[in-house]
């Protein structure tokens, strides 16, 4: 029976009969974009994160961008960054012009390193942009710190942590700005789309007008009023903007993120405990100021044995990922500048994770079958 097990991916969408009501009415309505459900979506969304505003796009990538661009980043700047991420963390500052400068990640909890982040403070650096990798938040105390000491900007990538609490409050407030993404793979969907939340009125203004072109129908932005129909490009910005069928999608499934996020820490909870004593395999280790919304589930065994354990899952259908390959380490980063970059405790995680599968509708039966091919490849090979 196990042996024709159907193919679990690491991570997938959770999609019920309400989320394709609510989808089949705003195709029935009057607006499929730029109606009524994206600002519901972001009203919804910034209460629940606890944040004053938030501006819904495209996708997390175009939530980073324009998140840039409010911060004013531009040529010159230097943007800190971890390698242990997806490019898009990195790329949103070379959209602007500026320079992504890579720190090390704390070999403990893989994030970020507060201490490597002020090692690459530079007269140019503009802003951090830490991500709460997994799930788990950033020790950010430490990189409001220096963001405080350095006048730095500070913008969350939260991609991984819808719901994730550091030192009991909700990410989504605790910067100037954070970027979440509704990529199928991360807790909420919305096909693709991307939120970023602000606490300052003045970034939200900016954020909105990044999001369309640069154009204003606001009276208090405009240079004149030439009569009713009149608008105004007053910046340039770009069409990021999300789609009404996209943000009721949003609205419905995160009207469950509780239970996902439950559900996602029950699966953790368990790998932990098949793990946590079993020779050969390192489980994720939590600070004590991180509550993880467990976005990935991240194992580290011997670099020796990584390649071997990641093609025996795959064809033992277990669709296992690993998350990341160190950004700096691809040819266009090589072949712009950092060919000599090197972060040594990124490089070494990298040699040694597998991301096993994590998603709401992974039954019991599927995890205990995951659990049990790595306990068998283990016992067989290390
Ligand atoms: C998914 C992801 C993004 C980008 O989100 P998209 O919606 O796919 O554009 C950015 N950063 C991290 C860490 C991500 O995991």
């Amino acid at each position: 029976m196990e042996s024709a097990m159907h193919y679990i991916p690491y991570g997938r969408q959770s999609i019920n009969e309400d989320d394709i009501k609510v989808v089949e009415e705003v195709l029935k309505s009057d607006f499929l974009t730029t109606g009524p459900k994206i600002a519901e979506f972001e009203r919804k969304f910034a209460d629940y994160v606890g944040a004053k505003y938030a501006v819904a796009v495209s996708n997390g990538t175009a939530a980073l961008h324009i998140a840039c661009m409010a911060a004013g980043i531009g040529k010159g700047d230097e943007v800190i960054t971890t390698p242990i991420t997806f490019a898009a963390s990195a790329n949103c500052a070379l959209y602007c012009g500026a320079t992504p400068v890579f720190a090390d990640i704390d070999p403990v909890t893989y994030n970020i390193s507060p201490e490597s982040v002020e090692c690459h403070v530079t007269e140019r650096t503009k802003a951090i942009i830490p991500v709460h990798y997994t799930g788990q938040t950033c020790d950010m105390d430490a990189i409001h710190k220096i963001a405080d000491k350095y006048n730095l900007i500070v913008i969350e990538d939260a991609a991984h942590a819808v719901g994730a609490e550091y030192k009991g409050k909700k990410i989504g407030s605790l910067s100037d700005m954070t970027e979440f993404s509704f990529h199928p793979v991360k807790h909420i969907t919305c096909g693709e789309g991307g939120i970023v939340t602000t606490n300052r009125e003045d970034l939200y203004e900016k954020l909105k007008l990044f999001r369309t072109h640069g154009i204003t129908r606001e009276e208090k932005f405009l240079h004149k009023v030439d009569g009713p129909w009149y608008y105004e490009q007053i910046d340039l910005g770009y069409n990021y903007r999300i789609t009404d069928i996209q943000a009721a999608l949003g609205i419905s499934q995160l009207g469950r993120i509780d239970k996902f996020l439950e559900k996602r820490k029950k699966i953790a909870a368990k790998y932990d405990e098949a793990f946590r004593d079993f020779n050969g395999i390192e489980i994720p280790k939590q600070a004590e100021y991180s509550n993880s919304a467990y976005h990935l589930y991240v194992i580290k065994v011997d670099k020796s044995i990584r390649k071997a354990l990641f093609e025996y899952l795959r064809a033992n259908n277990i669709g296992v990922n690993v998350h990341y390959i160190p950004v700096y380490t691809f040819p266009y980063y090589r072949e712009h500048g950092y060919e000599d970059v090197k972060c040594e405790n990124a490089e070494k995680l990298y040699e040694s994770i597998i991301s096993i599968p994590i998603y709401y509708d992974l039954s019991d039966e599927e995890q205990d079958y995951v659990i049990d091919k790595i306990k068998e490849f283990m016992i067989e090979n290390r």
